[in-house]
């Protein structure tokens, strides 16, 4: 007798296949919000303060890597930072990206191509993707 993983009733009909671990939709749906809130744990922050936040921390591992690391000045720039490699102004967007429960992917909001080089997607662990690689 095979039972939920969830809410522990045992598993009936169309879902008591070998691989099934819930008894249905709803106990299905929960868990996967569940394994998502693990992974993207909120921060009891304004979206303002995670944006200005998670901007610091990408600050913080430019500095790291050896840039000089220039803010945006005014709100609603174009990005939000720029460093400078090889003589060359690169902009920076700075985005944030949450874990799929699905191992390995993730996502993050579109940002128009064209006001960045330099996209850094940052996690709600603190894991940073550059994309390109730096
Ligand atoms: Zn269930």
């Amino acid at each position: 007798m095979k039972v939920c993983i969830v809410c522990e009733k045992t598993i009936e009909g169309k879902w008591i296949r070998a691989d099934r671990k819930f008894c249905g939709e709803i106990c299905s749906k929960k868990y996967k919000q569940k394994v998502y809130r693990s992974l993207n744990p909120p921060l009891n922050l304004t979206t303002g303060m995670v944006g200005c936040l998670h901007e610091l921390e990408v600050t913080c591992d430019l500095i790291k890597r050896g840039f000089h690391v220039y803010r945006a000045v005014s709100g609603n720039s174009d990005c939000n930072l720029a460093i400078v490699k090889d003589n060359k102004l690169i902009r920076v967007e700075v985005t944030t990206g949450r874990y799929e429960p699905k191992e390995g992917k993730y996502f993050y909001p579109h940002h128009d191509e064209s006001k960045y080089d330099l996209l850094a997607i940052i996690f709600y662990d603190g894991k940073i993707i550059y994309k390109p690689e730096i």
